[in-house]
């Protein structure tokens, strides 16, 4: 049988996962399981999340079961896919020892997604970021080739760490022989999703999101609280949906018709923002029915989701310990021909 594609991707354990990643990836995640053509890796990334919140162990430990929640409750089944911790496959953290020799501090400190994550943890970093942090991007490129990944669905912000692994892969390779695989970046048609704020975007960490989980009368919440046309004061001026972020979440949730409505309406000055918001909260909660459903199944069961991710972490502790046995060899390391 032909081996098949491996696909690879992961979230930090920062927090529930949101509608921006659901858009980004998650939505592509579950189109990749079923269409049964690759081999299906989910990592929780603690270690990752460890180097903005070593801080906070709490919040990360408590945040692991409910990331996983989400992927089961928007359809990742655990029977398809491999879902596991990353701190429990120690081999990436090896693995990460061996990458750090092949990038220059200078390239870390020019990847444009560390870069504008560091100015946004200011106040964690202070004037000097963590040597743990800028490295990030080793240990990412570490926990994508340990698996062999070849695909990789992620947003756009992560565009930029697919490019470093991919330089590491390249590096390796020519000094070592080749080796590992290159993975490459997959991304979604909506690749970025903005924040209720208007940032572009949102994020666990921006306090900017509308969560998969959330309930209802927070998602109405939420959706009041959103930024929309500052020029647009009265129910009759005339507003510029461009602008405004109800408008940007009704493409996402809100038929083509609608929305076209929507969009007159308010250029006209015929469409108050309050039924507007409204219009667009009902929307979010029936889209989001299923998957709240389903994620109440697996709160009242803890003991299948441990279990998915114990099992999960054997099997990806496996596969790593293959990928690590061809490094060692190529890197001389195999003393005893193990
Ligand atoms: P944190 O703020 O802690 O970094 P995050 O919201 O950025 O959290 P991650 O766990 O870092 O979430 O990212 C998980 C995946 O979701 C990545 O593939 C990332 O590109 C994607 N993603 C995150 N936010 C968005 C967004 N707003 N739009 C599209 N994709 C996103
Ligand atoms: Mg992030």
């Amino acid at each position: 049988m032909e081996k098949k594609k491996v696909m690879l991707t992961g979230d930090r354990p920062t927090g529930k996962l949101h509608i921006g990643h659901y858009f980004g990836s998650l939505k592509k995640r579950v189109e990749l399981q079923e269409s049964g053509e690759y081999e299906m890796y989910i990592l929780v990334a603690d270690v990752q999340a460890l180097t903005d919140n070593f801080n906070n162990p709490e919040k990360v430990r408590n945040n692991v079961r409910e990331v996983v929640k989400d992927y089961l409750s928007i359809g990742i089944d655990p029977t398809k896919t491999t879902i596991y911790i990353q701190s429990l496959v120690p081999e990436c953290a090896e693995l990460t020892q061996y990458y750090s020799n092949l990038v220059t501090i200078a390239r870390l400190e020019r990847n444009p997604t560390v870069k504008t994550e560091i100015a946004q943890k200011k106040e964690l970093f202070g004037e000097s970021v963590t040597y743990g942090f800028i490295g990030y991007p080793v240990s990412q490129a570490a926990d994508i080739t340990a698996f062999e990944g070849e695909v990789v669905p992620v947003g756009e912000d992560q565009e930029p760490l697919i490019e470093q692994c991919r330089e590491i892969v390249r590096k390796f390779n020519s000094i070592y022989g080749e080796t590992l695989v290159e993975p490459q970046i997959m991304l979604s048609k909506e690749k970025r999703i903005k924040g209720l704020d208007g940032n572009e975007k949102m994020g666990k960490s921006l306090g900017n999101a509308i969560y998969l989980s959330d309930p209802e009368e927070e998602v109405n919440r939420k959706v009041m609280s959103a930024v929309t046309d500052p020029n647009r004061i009265r129910k009759d001026d005339k507003g510029n949906p461009n602008i405004c972020m109800v408008y940007y979440y009704h493409k996402l949730f809100t038929d083509e018709e609608s929305c076209k409505k929507c969009c007159a309406e308010c250029k006209a000055g015929e469409r108050g923002c309050v039924s507007c918001k409204k219009e667009l909260s009902n929307n979010i909660i029936e889209y989001l029915r299923p998957i709240r459903e389903k994620r109440a199944y697996y709160d009242a069961h803890p003991e299948e989701v441990d279990k998915i991710l114990k099992e999960g972490t054997e099997k990806a502790r496996m596969t790593a310990k293959e990928t690590m046995k061809k490094v060692k060899k190529a890197m001389k390391l195999d003393y005893f021909n193990e």
